[in-house]
């Protein structure tokens, strides 16, 4: 077997979930963009319903202005690191700027979330630390362990009794163990049960870390995410985040009251190791910041299409995930009626998420219903209407099969 080799079983595998006429939820392409709601796959406009752009500010008048001008000012990248040549000023203020909205003493900014990640706890936890992590946390959360070397530990998906016990189980070196959970789960779209997880380290000991990529600008009075709306900020040794959701653009950070975060520029490798963020991402994060602050309306309106949403899908008897929120998860059946399902959206004229198993949990595919605060309530209906089209052919347990997608496009 060639370097090469392994990969023709995953195609294989991937060839066999998509029938003929079928487009590839794998990589799919929007051929255009109109709005932060609307766009084209392929011949179909579709309703975008399988974006992270909670708030909507992709397209926000002050976001774009503030991009150009830095685009305008200080060209289109910066060609080097942050350790190197690319920390610009503004990079510095967005930093100051953070710290000061999440009221925490220091705040770095990296080139995505990904790697915010993996700059904090790949270099904090290293072989000699243990990782305490709910189990269903982002990919990019284990390959930071993996980096730092770090021993993990997994508890069950928001299950603070169990984190309890595993953290009991470490004696002494409960103290020192980092601590990892989500403010909003992107699979199911649930929240970390935090003010429980929070009594168990105020008992036990360690440190706490909330990645809050889907939850800033969505949860809390100021959209400072999980934390501040479970009022246990305090308690929180560090957040990280993104900025490629709520605020629009591309980039992570972390924040923390930790002096020691400003050390970590000198020791973080995904920090160092690759070019900074373009002064034109950091300019609309800056300006998607002041949006977010200055516009709480924006929050409640995506609260109350996710409601209108959750509550169209679940009086249609789809299986939702647990809990409200801008992520609505759909549990369908095996991964090629999601295929088809996915594909059926399509021509309804909607776009959402598809996830197979393994990403998946429990073995189902299933669709990510994302909501912003952009969608009109007749986007939401129409989404809510689409469903209600493939309802019974879903329910009543045939397959999804290719003839629905034909179904879907005539009725389309
Ligand atoms: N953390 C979580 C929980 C995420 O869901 C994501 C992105 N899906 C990331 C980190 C990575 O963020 P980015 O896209 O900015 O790399």
């Amino acid at each position: 077997m060639t370097l090469f080799d392994k990969f023709s079983k995953l195609a294989q595998d991937r060839a066999a979930l998509i029938q003929d006429k079928q487009k590839s939820p794998f990589g799919t392409r929007i051929d255009q963009i109109y709005s932060p709601t609307e766009g084209r796959v392929g011949d179909r406009r579709v309703v975008l319903a399988g974006t992270n752009n909670y708030l909507g500010l992709t397209f926000d008048p002050d976001c774009i202005a503030a991009a150009r001008h830095a685009l305008e000012e200080e060209g289109t990248g910066t060609t080097g690191s942050r350790m190197a040549n690319g920390t610009y000023g503004s990079h510095w203020a967005l930093e100051a700027e953070l710290a000061e909205f999440f009221g925490r003493r220091s705040a770095m900014v990296f080139s995505t979330g990904y790697l915010a990640n993996l700059g904090t706890i790949g270099t904090l936890a290293g072989p000699e630390d243990i990782v305490l992590l709910d189990a269903d946390c982002h990919a990019s959360i284990y390959d930071a362990c993996r980096m730092g070397g770090s021993q993990v530990i997994r508890f069950r998906h928001n299950d603070a009794a169990d984190m309890e016990k595993r953290l009991r189980r470490l004696g002494d070196r409960a103290r020192d163990t980092l601590i990892v959970v989500e403010g909003i789960y992107s699979m199911l779209g649930d929240q970390a049960p935090l003010a429980d997880i929070v009594d168990v380290k105020r008992r036990l000991g360690g440190f706490l870390m909330v990645d809050e990529a889907h939850s800033v600008g969505v949860l809390g009075e100021h959209g400072r995410g999980l934390a501040e709306a479970a009022g246990v900020e305090a308690d929180v040794d560090m957040i990280v985040g993104t900025f490629s959701k709520s605020l629009g653009a591309i980039g992570g950070f972390a924040v923390s009251q930790h002096p020691e975060l400003d050390l970590l520029r000198y020791a973080s490798r995904p920090y160092i190791f690759t070019a900074s963020s373009s002064p034109s991402s950091i300019a609309s994060v800056r300006a998607a910041l002041k949006v977010m602050q200055a516009r709480p309306e924006l929050r409640q309106r995506l609260w109350d299409n996710a409601g209108r949403l959750y509550s169209g899908l679940a009086a249609l008897g789809y299986s939702l995930g647990p809990q409200l929120g801008p992520v609505v998860a759909v549990t369908l059946g095996s991964p090629q009626e999601g295929v088809a399902f996915w594909n059926a959206l399509i021509e309804h004229g909607v776009y959402v998420n598809l996830v197979l198993p393994p990403a998946s949990p429990g073995g189902q595919a299933l669709v990510r219903v994302s909501v912003s605060a952009a969608h009109s309530f007749e986007q939401i209906d129409r989404i809510v209407e689409a469903f209600d089209r493939m309802r019974p052919l879903v329910a009543s347990g045939e397959p999804a099969s290719a003839q629905l997608v034909e179904g879907a496009a005539s009725a389309g």
